[in-house]
């Protein structure tokens, strides 16, 4: 679903993704951990198209999105994505900012996004919060929400950076629990995140950043039982 090939990015002269070469296949979770600057956001970033990168390319299902030529929200609309902070808009009800973009970018029939959404909302432990403002749900709750508007559209792909980060660690278990099961159904999601004991149980395949590059990568049990890496010991003996 998703190729990097010798991604790079700099800003200024600081030079933080080193060429990338990565690949996310269909129904794959894949988790990408690192310490703090090494490039795990930009990465997810130039994946979105929020950020151009300087040399290198990302295929998106065969397609080079980083291909000037290409209609960047074209591309972004095929990627499901949340953030760290959830983004919802606080004057509109959680229905409606589930169903914007769909119904917006992708043109869905309003009665139909309602309707998934409805749906969705509902199996996720959020039925009765569809007619609510943002800011009567829990922090967990709105990043349900903001999970649930990045899948109404089944995206090829779903990003997912640092998640859980900005929540009350009461609140992270729930929200990981319905990646968990996002997984568990069959999406492809790239995810960044400092849930370490999450990557090793939910992750087909974990990958360490270092510095602006893919350092090792393996199955949970290869990255956190036999690191073969210095700098991949070093970094999960600080974090474990
Ligand atoms: P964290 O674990 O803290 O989220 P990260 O691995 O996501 O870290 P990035 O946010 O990708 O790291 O940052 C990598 C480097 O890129 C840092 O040195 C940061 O200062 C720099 N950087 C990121 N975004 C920008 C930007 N928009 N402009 C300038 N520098 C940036
Ligand atoms: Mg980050």
């Amino acid at each position: 679903v998703l190729e990097l090939h010798g991604v790079h990015k700099s800003f200024g002269d600081n030079h933080v993704l080193k060429g990338v070469d990565l690949e996310v296949d269909q129904h794959e979770v894949v988790v990408v951990i690192g310490a703090s600057g090494s490039g795990k956001s930009t990465l997810m970033r130039t994946i979105n198209l929020i950020e151009q990168v300087d040399d290198g390319q990302i295929l998106l299902s065969g397609d080079d999105i980083t291909d000037p030529r290409v209609n960047a929200d074209r591309a972004r609309a095929r990627i499901g994505v949340v953030f760290q902070h959830f983004n919802l808009f606080p004057h509109m009800r959680v229905i409606d900012n589930v169903t914007l973009a769909a119904r917006r970018v992708h043109g869905m029939p309003a009665d139909a996004a309602v309707a998934k959404g409805t749906e969705l909302l509902g199996k996720f432990g959020l039925g009765d919060k569809v007619s609510d403002y943002p800011d009567r749900l829990s922090g967990g709750q709105q990043q349900r929400v903001a999970i649930v508007r990045a899948i109404l559209t089944d995206p090829e792909l779903l990003l997912l950076d640092e998640i859980t980060s900005a929540l009350d660690p009461m609140l992270v278990g729930e929200v990981l629990d319905l990646v968990r099961e996002l997984g568990d159904a069959g999406s492809t999601i790239l995810m960044a995140t400092h849930e370490m004991s999450f990557a090793r149980s939910v992750a087909d395949r974990v990958v360490f950043m270092h510095q602006g590059r893919i350092l090792e990568s393996g199955t949970p049990d290869q990255i956190f039982g036999a690191p073969r890496e210095q700098a991949t010991q070093e970094f999960l003996a600080r974090v474990m």
